[in-house]
């Protein structure tokens, strides 16, 4: 809760726990692909919107002060993505799932994606999303 309001203090539009048509499909697919054990992460999304500081591209700050799609947060244990107003293949979605499942499943905190194989995992895992209309 004290995240929700810090990022809603910080000029974006506020989180929204609600889950997106289909979401537990798309997260099951995920997962499954993964192969992961663990319970899922809590979901919450924030609208599409330009990163805020006059940055380009879309995306929120992450509380550090960086632009970003999604974020996985450790401590929290939850993920934030950025709804891009089309379906889960265009969000960060697949890619914070593998924080969370590297994490949760392997006891790995890879902030800096250095597990080469497990992002490389990602354009896989969004074609299967697409595959689905997801
Ligand atoms: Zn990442």
């Amino acid at each position: 809760m004290l995240i929700v309001l810090v990022l809603a203090g910080c000029g974006g539009a506020p989180i929204d726990l609600t889950p997106k048509p289909n979401q537990d499909h798309a997260v099951e697919i995920i997962w499954g692909y993964l192969g992961a054990k663990s319970s899922l992460p809590e979901i919450s999304w924030r609208p599409m919107t330009s990163c805020p500081n006059g940055e380009p591209g879309l995306g929120f700050d992450d509380g550090e002060g960086k632009c970003v799609a999604g974020l996985y947060n450790y401590s929290g244990g939850f993920a934030i993505i950025m709804w891009m107003n089309t379906s889960f293949h265009e969000t960060a979605l697949a890619h914070e799932l593998i924080h969370a499942w590297q994490f949760k499943d392997k006891g790995i905190a890879d902030s800096t994606h250095s597990i080469v194989a497990d992002w490389h995992q990602v354009p896989g895992i969004n074609y299967n999303l697409q595959d689905f209309g997801l």
